[in-house]
C-alpha cells in the first residue's frame, strides 16, 4: 500500500516547475539543486536573499517525529485548537526501546515500560490525523526513506538525522518540536538561508570501500563544526555511481559535521529505489522533470562560482575509514588504525561489534556484511565478541529473513535486536562490561561521543561500515586489517552484492496505523511522564513591574545549561516535572555556583527552579540574564517553556542563539538584547526591575533597575520582534495567538 497519493505527486511536480520558472526569471542565473528546492518552497515570492544572513520562511511538505520528541510537539499542537494536522505527518516509536537480550523480549518489555507514552502518541495521532508507526516497526529515517521521501520536497523532522532522506533528493532538516508544531499547524517555518558546500565525487567505490567511507572522510575534512549553517550538496560522476541507500548513509551523517542538511541529486539509482519501494509513480513523475531535480549544468562545470566552498573526493583512491574514539571527525584509513591503537594505548581487544541503525541498515549494507559473514562461516569462523544486528525497519528485517541474511548472521553468533534505535541512543542494558571499565567497541552507527552507546564514559566507540564492523567482530581485535590479515589462517573476503533485493522487498505494514480522525487523546491522570498543557495566561501591564532577578548566568548558557537532557529525557512530555531541571546547569555570576542562587524571600541558597516556584507562589515575576549567545545548542523548546511556566517575564542577554530567541518569543517571553553589552555588569543580585513592555518594532525597550541601596539606573535594550511576533507576545504566546486565529 503506497502512502503517497499519485495525483498529489503529479500536482507537486507541476507546481515545482511553475515556481522554478518564476525563480529563474527573477534571478537569471544557474541554480544549485538545494537552491531549487528552497526557492520553490519560499512562503513569500522574495528571492533576493543573502546566505547565512537572511531569514527565509518556508512551506514544508511533510513532518516526521520520533517518540521522544513528538510528545511535547503534539501536546503543543493540541493547544492550537486545530482539528487535524495541515501537512502530512508521521510519528515513529523507535527511541524508547531498550536493547537487552533480543528483538522479541526487548519489544515486550518496551511496550510495558512505555505504555503511557505509546498510548498517548497513538491516540493523539489517531485523533489529529498523523500516521502512527508502532514500536518495532522501524527507525524513523529508514521508514521515511522506504515510504515517504520524495525528490524535490521539503521535510522537517524532530530528530537530527532527518537529513537521511537527502539521499533520495529531498531537503530534509532536523528541527525542534515547536517548529514541527508550527508546520503541523500550517504555518511557515523560518530558517536562515544556509551557505552551500559542494562536494564533487569522482571515480567509483571499490573493494571494501563503501558510502560510509565517503562521509567519514568528509567528517575528517570538515570536522564536527565545519558544516554548521550549511547545506552540503553532492555532485559529479562519482555521485551517480552510488546507490540510493548508500547516498542516504552519507546524508544521514552530515549531521555529524553540523550541516543543516545534505543532498544528492535525483538519478537512475533514486528511480530504481523508488520503484522497488512501491513508488514507481513518484519515479515516473520525477523522471519527467529530472533536469530540475539536480543542479543546473553550469554548476557542475564551474562549482566554485556557485558554492561557498568546494571539496573534491576521488572514490577510486578512497580507503575504508575508521573514526573514533569519542568523536566522528577523528578519522584515519583502515591501514593506519593498528598504529593509532597502539600509540594511544586504546583497548586492543574489542568488547562488542554492532551493525545496523538508521545510518547503515539498507539491504545493500546488510548484504555486504552478510557476504563477509557467509564466507567466514563456511570456513568455521564465529564472531569472537558479542555481535549485534539492528535492522532499520520491519521491511528490512522481513526481507533479510526471507533471503537468509539473518541465518548467516546467526551462524557466526550474531544477535538480532528490535527494529529500533537501541544501543545507538544509549538504550543498551549492557550486562557484560561494568561502568567505568575501559573497553573498545565498533559500530556502523553515526555518533560515538562518550556514553552515547552504553552510558559508560570508558567505552571507546569506533565507527566504520557494516562490512568492516562484521570483519572486526570475527577478529575480535582493533588492530586488525581484513585486507591484509587473516583470522585463524582464514582471509576474509568482500564480494559484490545486489543494491536491491532481486526478489523485491517483503512489504510488512503490520506496524502502521492509519489515523481515523476520531477518538480521544489518552493521558493517564497520574502519569509522571506526560501531562496535558494549559495555555499560558495573556500578559497584563503590571506583569512587567517590580520584577526580581532569578539568575544572572555567567559564560555559556546553552539549552543544556537551561534544561539538561540525560535522566530528564524521560519527562519531556511533563512540563511541570521537567521544570525541576530549569537552569540547573547555569553558572551563577554572583557566586560561581552551578544551578543555585539566592532566594530573596528567605535569603537561603537554593536551586533556581525551586526559587522560581517560590516567587511564583508569592506572585513575584522574575527575569533571567544571560551572557553571549544565550540558548545555543539544541533547538529544545523546553528551554523556553520551563521559564515561562515558572513565571519568567523576560530574558536579557548580550546576544541570543537564533532558535532559542524564537522559542522565547513563541512562549511569550521578552528576549531583550543589551544595547550596550557592558550594561550586563549593572544588573545586581537584589535589583527590582521594571520593563517597558509596550515594545514596538525597531524601537528600544527601556529597563529600570532599582538597586538595593535605592540607586536607580535606566538601561536600553533592543529586540528583534516582527509585527507578527509582537502579536504573539500580546496574546501571551504564539499558541494563544494561533488559537485565536483558528477559532
Ligand atoms: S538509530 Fe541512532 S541516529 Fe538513528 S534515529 Fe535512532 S538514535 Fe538517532
Amino acid at each position: 500500500m503506497p502512502f503517497l497519493n499519485p495525483d498529489q505527486i503529479q500536482e507537486f511536480y507541476l507546481d515545482y516547475i511553475k515556481k522554478l520558472q518564476v525563480v529563474k526569471e527573477k534571478l537569471h542565473r544557474p541554480l544549485t539543486y538545494a537552491e531549487k528546492i528552497l526557492f520553490t518552497h519560499f512562503a513569500k515570492a522574495e528571492f533576493t536573499v543573502q546566505r547565512s544572513k537572511s531569514s527565509i520562511p518556508l512551506q514544508v511538505d511533510r513532518v516526521a517525529m520520533q517518540d521522544a520528541t513528538a510528545q511535547m510537539a503534539i501536546l503543543q499542537f493540541m493547544l492550537t485548537g486545530k482539528r487535524s494536522v495541515a501537512v502530512p505527518t508521521t510519528v515513529h516509536c523507535d527511541h524508547l526501546i531498550t536493547a537487552k537480550v533480543g528483538a522479541t523480549k526487548d519489544l515486550e518489555e518496551a511496550n510495558i515500560q512505555n505504555k503511557e507514552v505509546y498510548q498517548f502518541l497513538k491516540s493523539s495521532a489517531n485523533k489529529y490525523g498523523l500516521g502512527f508507526w508502532k514500536p518495532g516497526s522501524g527507525i524513523i529515517h529508514q521508514v521515511i526513506l522506504e515510504n515517504y521521501a520524495v525528490p524535490g520536497q521539503l521535510m522537517i523532522g524532530t530528530d537530527s538525522h532527518t537529513p537521511n532522506a537527502g539521499g533520495l533528493g529531498m531537503v530534509a532538516i532536523g528541527a525542534g518540536g515547536a517548529e514541527a508544531m508550527d508546520a503541523m499547524a500550517g504555518l511557515s517555518w523560518t530558517v536562515t538561508m544556509p551557505k552551500l558546500i559542494g562536494i564533487q565525487l569522482k571515480g567509483t567505490l571499490n573493494g571494501w570501500t563503501s558510502p560510509k567511507d565517503v562521509i567519514l572522510k568528509v567528517a575528517e575534512i570538515l570536522t564536527v563544526k565545519g558544516g554548521t549553517g550549511c547545506i552540503i550538496e553532492y555532485f559529479g560522476e562519482g555521485a551517480r555511481t552510488i546507490s540510493a541507500t548508500g547516498k542516504a548513509t552519507i546524508t544521514n551523517m552530515g549531521a555529524e559535521v553540523g550541516a543543516t542538511t545534505s543532498l544528492f541529486p535525483y538519478d537512475q539509482h533514486t528511480a530504481a529505489y523508488l520503484q522497488a519501494t512501491q513508488r514507481d509513480f513518484v519515479a515516473k513523475a520525477a523522471d519527467s522533470v529530472k533536469e530540475e531535480l539536480q543542479a543546473d549544468p553550469e554548476v557542475e562545470q564551474n562549482p566554485l562560482r556557485f558554492f561557498d566552498d568546494v571539496i573534491i573526493i576521488d572514490l577510486d583512491q578512497l580507503e575504508p575509514q575508521i573514526v573514533g574514539p569519542h568523536t566522528p571527525d577523528l578519522s584515519r584509513s583502515l591501514s593506519a588504525l593498528k598504529d593509532d591503537v597502539h600509540k594511544n594505548h586504546w583497548p586492543v581487544q574489542l568488547s562488542a561489534a554492532l551493525i545496523g541503525s538508521c545510518t547503515n541498515s539498507s539491504y545493500e549494507d546488510m548484504s555486504r556484511a552478510a557476504a563477509v559473514a557467509r564466507k567466514a562461516a563456511a570456513q568455521g569462523l564465529k564472531a569472537k565478541v558479542p555481535f549485534m544486528v539492528t535492522p532499520g525497519s520491519q521491511q528490512i528485517f522481513a526481507t533479510m529473513k526471507r533471503d537468509g541474511l539473518l541465518d548467516v548472521f546467526e551462524k557466526i553468533g550474531g544477535v538480532v535486536l528490535a527494529n529500533a534505535c537501541g544501543p545507538c541512543i544509549g538504550q543498551w542494558n549492557r550486562q557484560d562490561v561494568p561502568k567505568g571499565v575501559r573497553n573498545s567497541i565498533i559500530t556502523s552507527y553515526n555518533r560515538n561521543f562518550k556514553k552515547r552507546n552504553d552510558n559508560n564514559a570508558e567505552t571507546h566507540a569506533f565507527i566504520s561500515s557494516p562490512e568492516i564492523v562484521t570483519a572486526f567482530a570475527l577478529a575480535g581485535r582493533l588492530d586488525f586489517n581484513p585486507i591484509l590479515d587473516t583470522i585463524d589462517g582464514v582471509k576474509l573476503e568482500i564480494s559484490a552484492v545486489d543494491q536491491l533485493p532481486s526478489q523485491g522487498f517483503v512489504f510488512d505494514l503490520s506496524g502502521y496505523e492509519e489515523p481515523t480522525g476520531r477518538g480521544e487523546v489518552i493521558v493517564d491522570q497520574h502519569s509522571e511522564r506526560l501531562a496535558l498543557l494549559q495555555p499560558f495566561a495573556p500578559w497584563k501591564e503590571k506583569d512587567f513591574s517590580e520584577l526580581w532577578l532569578l539568575v544572572k548566568a555567567k559564560g555559556k548558557c546553552t539549552t543544556d545549561h537551561i534544561s539538561p537532557a540525560g535522566k530528564w529525557l524521560e519527562y519531556r512530555g511533563h512540563l511541570d516535572r521537567i521544570s525541576d531541571n530549569m537552569f540547573s546547569g547555569a553558572v551563577n555570576a554572583f557566586s560561581d555556583q552551578i544551578g543555585e542562587g539566592k532566594n530573596l524571600l528567605t535569603g537561603t541558597e537554593e536551586g533556581f527552579s525551586s526559587i522560581a516556584r517560590a516567587y511564583q507562589k508569592n506572585d513575584k515575576g522574575w527575569i533571567a540574564v544571560g551572557d553571549v549567545n544565550y540558548g545555543e545548542g539544541s533547538s529544545r523548546e523546553h528551554a523556553a517553556m520551563e521559564p515561562r511556566y515558572l513565571g519568567c517575564r523576560a530574558v536579557l542577554a548580550k546576544s541570543f542563539a537564533r532558535i532559542a530567541e524564537t522559542n522565547l518569543k513563541k512562549q511569550g517571553i521578552l528576549p531583550l538584547w543589551f544595547n550596550v553589552e557592558s550594561d550586563y555588569d549593572k544588573i545586581l543580585e537584589a535589583d527590582i526591575i521594571d520593563i517597558d513592555s509596550d515594545a514596538k518594532v525597531n524601537e528600544l525597550v527601556y529597563v529600570t533597575l532599582t538597586h538595593a541601596d535605592g540607586a536607580v539606573e535606566v538601561i536600553q535594550t533592543k529586540h528583534t520582534f516582527s509585527a507578527e511576533q509582537l502579536e504573539w507576545f500580546k496574546y501571551g504566546s504564539a499558541l494563544n495567538w494561533l488559537r485565536e486565529r483558528s477559532s
